[in-house]
């Protein structure tokens, strides 16, 4: 089942939480809201739940007008299964009864599940690997057990449409990389369309098809996690999502000469958005740049402080009086001389100019 948002906008008194929100969702797609704190993220899902009303503008689910400004279905009448940050379980309720529950209460549930209850109520249990737990009380479960509990709970009644809100930000971080296979496996298996609320850059670029980036009640630009990582359309999507440094200086045509970099130093601007152009910037990830020493006919700077990271280093680098952060595999000491370089531009030391090693340390 297709969702569709048109226009749609909400305000709460005189505050505008969402604006004029256009989202197309494919059948068993698995979209992301990501965006930070108070950008409007929940106020969507619970939209498509049915616990808040759009002010203005229209949500149809397969192909029928669920929410306008006039009418709004109540969410046992949407085929919606959801899962909450707080995991939100029954106390009285064992695991089994926890997952039969909406099977029986919700309306929408197919009559073929009905009629094979606890053939269903296994299969699900199967899938989030808790059959041989059937029997626990929610106060005898891991905090992971228990979000697989929550899953089962909403998927249960086989819903088109599962809403995910920040279902991995109360588990240790161990915990939620374990979870984010779990999530997606579920996703495989069960053909659910997935809306998934997080303001975790890795949760939404790991697991999701597509990604909307949400910033102060509306989308600053909805794309697959790679178009969103690697070509960032806005300096808010560039910055939140990539975590890029948005380098100044100056551009001539297609071609960016950094301030404070050798005069012969020029980056290619094709992959480069046209916003970053008008204010003379150029984004840079941290992973993105190459680090060497000094004066190999690049962008010139300082390293000021530097971070052990296992496989690789995190400088922060200090180049024409700001400072930027370089994610690097060559080991530099702190205030070692360094020259930024970025992809697809050779450096004097690898035209053969100069005979610097690629280390200092
Ligand atoms: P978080 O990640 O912190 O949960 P969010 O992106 O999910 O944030 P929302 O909960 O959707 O943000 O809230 C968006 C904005 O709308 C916030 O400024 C919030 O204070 C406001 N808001 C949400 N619900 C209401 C309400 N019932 N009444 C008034 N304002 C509200």
């Amino acid at each position: 089942m297709t969702i569709q948002l048109k226009q749609v906008s909400k305000t709460f008194g005189s505050f505008q939480a969402l604006q004029s929100i256009n989202l197309n969702i494919a059948d068993g797609e698995f979209v992301a809201i990501l965006g930070p704190s108070g950008c409007g993220k929940t106020t969507l899902l619970r939209m498509l739940a049915g616990f808040e009303q759009p002010t203005s503008g229209e949500i149809a689910i397969g192909g029928s007008v669920v929410a306008s400004s006039r009418s709004s279905l109540p969410p046992e009448k949407r085929r919606i299964g959801m899962v909450f940050q707080n995991f939100a379980l029954w106390p009285h309720m064992n695991i089994y009864e926890h997952v039969r529950f909406p099977i029986r209460t919700h309306k929408e549930t197919p009559r073929a599940i009905r009629e094979r209850e606890d053939e269903r109520i296994n299969e699900v249990l199967q899938l989030v690997g808790l059959a041989h737990l059937a029997k626990r009380m929610p106060h005898e479960l891991s905090g992971g057990q228990k979000q697989r509990v929550a899953i089962a709970r909403a998927i249960a009644p086989q819903p088109a449409l599962l809403l995910m809100d920040e279902p991995l930000s109360s588990l240790d971080a161990m915990l939620r990389m374990d979870m984010r296979r779990e999530i997606q496996s579920v996703h495989r298996e069960t053909g659910s369309a997935i809306v998934y609320v997080t303001h975790d850059q890795g949760e939404a670029l790991s697991m999701a098809d597509r990604i909307v980036v949400m910033k102060d009640g509306q989308i600053e630009q909805v794309g697959t996690p790679q178009e969103i990582y690697l070509r960032p359309q806005t300096e808010f999507v560039a910055r939140f999502v990539s975590k890029a440094n948005l380098i100044q200086g100056s551009w001539s045509g297609n071609r960016f000469m950094p301030l404070g970099a050798d005069p012969s130093t020029f980056w290619p601007g094709d992959a480069v958005a046209d916003c970053f152009k008008s204010q003379g910037l150029y984004p840079v990830r941290p992973d993105q740049f190459r680090l060497e020493p000094a004066h190999t006919g690049g962008l010139y700077g300082e390293i000021v402080n530097v971070q052990f990271q296992g496989k690789e280093f995190n400088y922060d680098v200090r180049a024409a009086g700001q400072q930027w952060e370089v994610i690097s595999p060559a080991a530099f000491k702190l205030h070692d001389q360094v020259t930024l370089h970025i992809p697809g531009v050779a450096s004097k030391t690898s035209l053969g100019a100069s005979s610097s090693a690629g280390s200092s340390s």
